[in-house]
């Protein structure tokens, strides 16, 4: 069976078009939420361009279609690059990748003027496409931050393929006793890579959209996990974690605690300040809890201004020491601004599951109990639900005098002016 160089060439180019054209459909449907379609787009009508030039030139030595086609190939490669990066919401190297298409463009160039050697014009044209891969199978194959996905593992592999693939075409014609002459001449070898190279190009689009999909299902997951204003979970996913959390706590026999927290005299910022200040401030308030909680404690919005924290692996004590922290360093930043006279502060209340409680709901019942006794406790206090009871006194971890001393119609007139 021989491969016929020149029609594998155009076949590549004719296939190109069309992928070209579904991924830039798709580009138009979701060019909000997806990055690098167009540089792919691109690149596939530069592959396209640069094939049809090639296949038309009949010769090692012939015109500037030669010049322009394998430097149009350079660029193909150049833009795979930077869609990848660009998908990825990543900086890439830039300069490194135009550097090297218009290098290998001039260094063309300066072969064709010169006559050059076939082999040296191999040379060039494989440098900079092996580079140029090299650098997407990288960024695709080794992981960052933890990330492993198949999409991307699956496209990495497939220009690192395609790096085998030219460097097995550089080493042929460089090293074999009796190298094919130019890009056409019928050769089994020189077919059979030419070929692969087609069937790896045509995989690579498939392997971009299914990074696509791998985008969108990840953006679609973020949006239905996390709570829109602050980022952190919401309360469907605060649900669902804490079900699997009691489950694997009853299953260790370890505890499992939770604390209930909402903000004191909240409605009086909305109120002084409008509704930007008081989703500001429960922005402000999300990230100041986040940075104190273990990685695997678990922090949610539920609704409004009202939080939770699942504390895996962890006793009452425990965290009330948490909470304790937690309503110190929210009366320490003084939100929503430091110049406002009634700054909120957090109630709280803490429970640790029983070994009766079965299901997550009668945990929450008694945290939310804690909280509610928090609050008529005159609210900026941390409350267990181990003290509730007929015979438990109530004592109270903080005692800062209550905000309720202020009237807030008085403050919020004094700050208004
Ligand atoms: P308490 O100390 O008893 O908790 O008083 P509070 O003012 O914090 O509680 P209340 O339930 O009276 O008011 C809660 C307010 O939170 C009312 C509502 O307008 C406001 N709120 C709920 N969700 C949001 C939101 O997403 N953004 C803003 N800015 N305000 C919200
Ligand atoms: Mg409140
Ligand atoms: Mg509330």
């Amino acid at each position: 069976m021989q491969l016929d160089p020149r029609t594998i060439l155009l076949l590549m180019a004719f296939t190109a078009v069309p992928t070209a054209l579904v991924l830039l459909a798709v580009a138009r449907f979701y060019s909000a939420q997806v990055r690098g379609v167009k540089h792919w787009t691109g690149a596939n009508i530069a592959l396209a361009c640069g094939l049809v030039l090639l296949g038309l030139s009949q010769t090692a030595n012939d015109l500037p279609a030669r010049v322009v086609g394998n430097t149009l190939l350079v660029l193909t490669a150049a833009l795979y690059y930077l869609a990848i990066m660009r998908l990825l919401n990543e900086k890439p190297r830039a300069r490194l990748a135009w550097a090297t298409v218009i290098i290998s463009g001039v260094a063309f160039a300066l072969l064709w003027a010169t006559h050059g050697p076939y082999r040296l014009a191999v040379v060039t044209l494989s440098a900079a496409l092996i580079l140029l891969t090299g650098l997407s199978a990288a960024r695709l194959l080794l992981p960052v931050s933890g990330e492993r996905r198949v999409s991307h593992r699956f496209t990495g592999l497939l220009f690192l393929l395609g790096c085998i693939l030219m460097a097995m075409r550089l080493v042929y014609i460089l090293f074999s006793a009796h190298p094919p002459g130019n890009l056409f001449a019928s050769d089994f070898w020189h077919g059979m890579i030419l070929g692969g190279a087609h069937i790896t190009v045509m995989l690579m689009s498939l392997g971009f959209a299914l990074m696509i999909v791998d985008q969108l299902a990840s953006e679609l997951n973020r949006l239905a996990t996390l709570d829109a204003l602050t980022g952190i979970g919401n309360r469907r996913v605060f649900y669902a974690r804490a079900e699997v959390e009691l489950a694997r706590c009853k299953r260790k026999n370890t505890p499992l605690s939770l604390l209930m927290i909402d903000l004191d005299r909240f409605k009086a910022i909305n109120d002084a300040l409008g509704h930007a200040a008081g989703d500001e401030t429960l922005r402000r308030f999300a990230a100041l809890v986040g940075p104190h909680l273990r990685e695997y404690d678990f922090f949610a919005r539920l609704g409004g201004e009202e939080f939770a924290v699942l504390l895996p692996d962890a006793t009452e004590e425990f965290a009330l020491a948490i909470a304790e922290r937690l309503r110190e360093l929210t009366v320490a930043e003084h939100l929503p601004a430091p110049a406002f006279p009634v700054p909120t502060t957090a109630s709280i209340g803490a429970a640790q599951l029983r070994p009766d409680e079965t299901a997550i709901d009668a945990l929450l019942q008694r945290a939310d109990q804690a909280l509610y006794a928090a609050k008529n406790g005159g609210r900026n206090r941390v409350v267990a639900a181990s003290w509730l009871g007929d015979t438990a006194p109530m004592p109270t971890i903080a005692a800062k005098p209550d905000a309720d001393a202020v009237s807030p119609g008085l403050t919020l007139q004094r700050h208004a002016k």
